[in-house]
């Protein structure tokens, strides 16, 4: 498609700093760079131990923009003390392989319609997880993919990844704005109103709020599918970053001990599954990019103190991506929420979440898509033996 007349071309530019001191400051750069509004365009991160650089394409006037927030956020990563467990370095801006499977369709930007066998794949991988959350007594929920958008506000996502929101408008309710819009091209329908309503960016924040305020008479265990969304920019997506996407997620809400306990449960399943798959993937302590004053603390925290662990799977290509986390909240949902465990103290939380396409992504650039060629975990329908710890109940 030809651009339009008026738009001015794109010119390569060079921005470079002193190299980073620590690997886990490199890769908190890397993941930074895409929101200084370098996410429509081509850019390359070098940083390494050598050199901090970013090579872009941007037209006349955007590139003083662009430098500012480059600046912004050198100095923010630089500012950040170094972890005692630094997370890798991600692998780097290697061109990661477009979806090439064969039942899979394309909607838009990171919207992806699973035909069989894929579709029929992804239920067998879903149907593993659930086995085992029977199997420590979690029981199914289901949950809208809608929360209202005060939720994000009050679990603090919309302040630590307000890049990922997105919220949802509606006509407004007005007989001449109805008439109007619906009269109206593409172009006309400006009158829009914000419905209070976002789509939901993860799974299990939605079950807090139903807690509130409640004692609980032993751990709550449950699991839940989470149709997910989050805005991961315009342009034709990798694998492992779609806008919508299910997330299966096994939760445990109670005393200290039973949180700690899930949590360990769910390091050795993950490392056991790893195992049992015979497919390349490790476990790493993991960190996500934080936005807002307080991020840099808090990215630190989040690795120091050891609450987010990411099961790193590497495809047929050599590119890694997360496709399980398991994570302990400490008793940060159970004081927000006012929830209490069984022994009368603040409740702490723990969850093991496994993102369905990118185990789908992982699995059929190992195995293709056809039954046949499953890993025999998911092809014959074994259950998984679960690790047994003695906090259950
Ligand atoms: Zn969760």
């Amino acid at each position: 498609m030809a651009e339009a007349p008026t738009e001015k071309p794109s010119t390569r530019h060079t921005w470079s700093r002193d190299p980073f001191p620590h690997a886990a400051a490199q890769s908190a750069f890397r993941a930074l760079v895409p929101y200084c509004r370098l996410g429509e365009s081509n850019f390359e991160v070098s940083a390494d131990d050598t050199m901090t650089r970013v090579v872009y394409d941007a037209r006349a006037g955007e590139a003083d923009e662009i430098e500012r927030l480059l600046q912004i956020a050198y100095e923010r990563v630089l500012r950040e003390k170094p972890a005692a467990d630094p997370a890798p370095a991600p692998s780097g801006d290697r061109s990661r392989r477009a979806a090439r499977r064969e039942s899979t369709w394309t909607l838009g930007p990171g919207l992806q319609v699973f035909e069989p066998p894929a579709a029929a794949l992804m239920a067998a991988i879903d149907q593993m997880i659930v086995r085992v959350a029977r199997e420590i007594g979690a029981t199914e929920y289901a949950t809208p993919h809608l929360v209202p958008a005060e939720l994000l506000d009050r679990v603090k996502y919309a302040s630590s990844f307000p890049q990922h929101l997105l919220l949802c408008h509606s006509v407004a309710y007005d007989l001449d704005e109805l008439d109007a819009f619906a009269r109206g091209g593409r172009s006309d329908r400006g009158q829009l109103r914000n419905a209070g309503f976002a789509l939901a960016p993860a799974a299990c924040m939605i079950l807090y709020p139903m807690l509130e305020g409640r004692s609980l008479d032993g751990a709550l265990r449950c699991t839940l599918v989470g149709h997910c969304a989050r805005f991961e920019g315009p342009r034709p997506h990798a694998p492992e970053r779609l806008t919508a996407f299910r997330m299966r997620e096994i939760v445990v809400v109670g005393t200290r001990a039973q949180a700690e306990a899930f949590r360990a449960q769910s390091l050795e399943f993950l490392t056991g599954l790893v195992d049992a798959l015979k497919l390349p993937a490790r476990l790493v302590a993991a960190t996500d990019p934080f936005f807002g004053r307080a991020g840099a603390s808090l990215a630190t925290l989040q690795r120091n103190m050891g609450v987010k662990h990411e099961l790193e799977a590497t495809d047929a290509d050599g590119n890694t991506l997360a496709v399980s986390s398991a994570n302990l909240h400490g008793e940060r949902f159970g004081s927000m929420f006012g929830i209490r465990d069984e022994e009368g103290n603040v409740a702490h939380s723990a969850c093991l979440a496994f993102g369905l396409e990118r185990w789908l992504h992982w699995l059929t650039s190992h195995c293709g898509e056809e039954p046949a060629g499953w890993p025999e975990l998911l092809r014959t329908g074994l259950s998984w033996p679960v690790p047994q710890t003695e906090a259950t109940g």
